[in-house]
């Protein structure tokens, strides 16, 4: 049986203010940056008074709040009915971060609600729910996406528990000393309950959009990561005494394979690969290199071109060793399937960015965001983009002009707008 009632929306848009926004954001970077950036690593002190902050922000709105099991905050206006639009981003920065990451989705959604709230006197058709998640930088521990993996189901506590940071803080104490008890994280499933889309709205952090002169770009989903140790092993020698053609020189082969894994990622539109490390022993002077670790990091949308990659540069490497005379292992680090967004949410976030800048380009993240967590756990989810100027993050640099951060707000409230009235219509079983 299905119980289907078509929820009547108004047609004028609603009262969004983008200008508040940048204001807020403004505030909160007084409140939290020193000269070097943003200080908001998670479960410090100054996270913590970031997160007061903006609880205050929704003191004057008939919001509920609540910290779930892994620290993740929530904040829920609720609506006729218990199905729910969940908006949301992540106050903590990395140390010396920038103004933006993470907490212009967290309050752009601070004003999308504010209006929601407004229109609807309180009582929206559907509930609005504001997350904010708990260390998606892992920038302290080193485990990033740390409350929205446990959202989905994918923590990973009992390895996570005994991280320590740079002063020997183990993660169990920081999160007790936030009140988390580290024992009961994966109880915030319970959040799943009822959430029927997930809107998130980030810098882009990269270059694309400010080559191309557009100010926002609607995200496709997250890339799937392919990263590998790869060790030439040769014959350590004297640099002297030891002919060129007689030598098994570890580094030479690495060099190849460097070079090669360009054209391997250049075949494919979004693919990147990286060797990001290179390490040679003995590692002086006069040696020819007897063994070189390097590591490998692939990134594509599609697992098939991922799969594709990974396969191509495992025979170069193979070739390039067999030709230097060495020997190649390979063993993997760590992996991450694609996550592709949910399709009619793109559209519509494909009309609200075109209704707003005129134009839209849908494009691929690198980065791992929460979001790529929301979807996993099979809830409908996607992203927008805005513009990063000089594509930099991480750092005090990082920056957006406020024209396209005001765009930005005005589409998410557009996007929010049309994903509430999806809800509201979708048939419930
Ligand atoms: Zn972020």
């Amino acid at each position: 049986m299905v119980d289907f009632a078509v929820v009547q929306f108004g047609t004028q848009t609603m009262p969004i203010r983008p200008k508040q926004t940048v204001a807020d954001l403004k505030e909160l970077r007084a409140l939290t940056a020193d000269e070097h950036g943003a200080q908001r690593v998670a479960w410090t002190d100054t996270w913590l008074r970031a997160r007061e902050w903006f609880a205050g922000k929704l003191e004057s709105f008939p919001v509920t709040r609540e910290i779930d099991a892994a620290g993740n905050a929530w904040f829920t206006l609720k609506g006729a009915s218990e199905r729910a639009l969940v908006l949301g981003g992540h106050l903590d920065s990395v140390p010396n971060g920038g103004w933006l990451d993470g907490c212009l989705g967290v309050l752009a959604s601070l004003e999308v609600l504010r209006s929601i709230s407004e229109e609807y006197e309180g009582q929206p058709p559907i509930t609005i729910r504001i997350v904010d998640w708990a260390d998606e930088e892992g920038a302290r521990f080193g485990r990033s996406l740390f409350g929205s993996a446990a959202f989905a189901g994918n923590h990973s506590i009992e390895a996570d528990r005994i991280r320590t940071d740079k002063e020997g803080t183990t993660l169990e104490a920081a999160l007790h000393r936030c009140g988390i008890d580290v024992s009961n994280v994966g109880a915030c499933i319970a959040q799943q309950k009822d959430a029927a889309a997930y809107l998130e709205l980030h810098i882009e952090q990269g270059p694309v959009l400010e080559r191309m002169q557009i100010p926002l770009g609607v995200v496709l989903g997250t890339k799937g990561v392919e990263r590998h140790a790869i060790t030439f092993h040769g014959q350590e020698a004297h640099s002297g005494s030891t002919p060129m053609a007689m030598r098994h020189d570890a580094l030479a082969a690495a060099a190849k394979l460097a070079l090669e894994i360009r054209p391997i990622a250049m075949k494919h539109e979004d693919a990147v690969a990286t060797m990001g490390s290179v390490k040679t022993f003995p590692g002086i002077v006069t040696a020819v290199v007897g063994r070189c670790e390097t590591t490998l990091d692939m990134r594509d949308l599609d697992a098939k071109v991922l799969a594709e990659m990974l396969h191509e540069a495992q025979q170069a490497s193979e070739r390039f060793a067999a030709e230097e005379k060495c020997t190649v292992e390979w063993s993997q680090i760590w992996q991450i399937e694609p996550v592709p967004f949910h399709p009619q949410l793109l559209a519509f976030a494909d009309t609200a960015v075109k209704e707003v800048a005129g134009t839209s380009h849908r494009l691929p993240s690198g980065p791992l965001h929460d979001a790529a967590e929301v979807a996993r756990a099979g809830i409908p989810t996607v992203m927008l983009f805005v513009q990063s100027l000089r594509g930099l993050s991480h750092n005090k640099l990082e920056d957006t002009e406020e024209q396209h951060l005001e765009m930005a707000v005005d589409a998410l409230s557009r996007l929010a707008q049309e994903t509430m009235e999806w809800i509201a219509n979708a048939p419930t079983e």
